[in-house]
């Protein structure tokens, strides 16, 4: 574990400076999706904080079985029905994917009296299959939920394309970068804009168009199974 932390940081780092960035403006999530308990333990003694889950009940059942000062955030498809098991206990929520699930984690936060800081999840490939908000919608979804109350959104998250070709992966990264300067445009704070993009195949592409969170399971915890 402490060896593919290592690698990891060492490609981070270098990636940064080869695209003039900081390594402090890329921000780390390890993806412990499925993995054990164990493992997640050793990670933490080897020094990582910021963990992130992709199905709900995974979520709560390890926020509740691990250390406190974990910072916790949900990157899967989120059921209207099991936001309670996520909503409370999130640093970031970065897929929220439609208009109706923003109005959903709005009512609920509203009525726990809480703020849920929140990514909008865009689907920069337009594939079907995936979730996330048209790019050509995304200005007016974003500009939408950021007037729901209970809510904090920070920024926009989007998943590359399934394929192997750097363009069309560096296409969607570029895409949403385009996104985040259209969007703003029309934002009154215009500090900490993130850009959630990036995992274990293709985070240098990312860091190199610009993302400020990086999300990456397989290069720390190894291959998973079928999911
Ligand atoms: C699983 C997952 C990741 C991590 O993917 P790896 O290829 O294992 O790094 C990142 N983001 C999302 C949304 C995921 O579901």
């Amino acid at each position: 574990m402490r060896q593919s932390i290592q690698r990891l940081e060492d490609q981070i780092l270098e990636t940064c400076s080869k695209n003039g960035r900081k390594r402090d403006e890329v921000k780390l999530v390890a993806v412990s999706k499925t993995k054990p308990i164990y493992l997640i333990e050793e990670a933490y003694a080897a020094g990582l904080r910021i963990f992130a889950e992709s199905r709900a009940q995974e979520f709560r059942d390890k926020v509740n079985s691990l250390y406190a000062d974990i910072e916790w955030h949900f990157i899967g498809h989120l059921q209207r029905n099991k936001i309670k098991y996520v909503a409370t206990s999130s640093a970031l929520i970065h897929s929220v994917d439609t208009l109706m699930l923003a109005e959903a984690l709005s009512d609920y936060a509203t009525t726990k009296a809480i703020e849920v800081p929140i990514l909008l999840e865009v689907n920069t490939s337009a594939e079907p299959a995936k979730f996330g908000v048209h790019p050509d919608q995304a200005q007016e979804v974003y500009l939408r939920v950021q007037q729901l109350p209970g809510l904090k959104l920070k920024g926009l998250m989007t998943i590359a394309p399934f394929v192997s070709e750097e363009k069309q992966i560096r296409k969607s990264f570029s895409d949403l970068r385009k996104l985040k300067d259209q969007i703003m445009a029309h934002l009154t704070d215009q500090s900490n804009f993130e850009l959630s993009m990036g995992m274990s195949q293709d985070f240098q592409w990312a860091i190199a168009e610009g993302s400020t969170i990086i999300r990456v399971g397989t290069a720390l915890f190894g291959a998973r199974e079928a999911f």
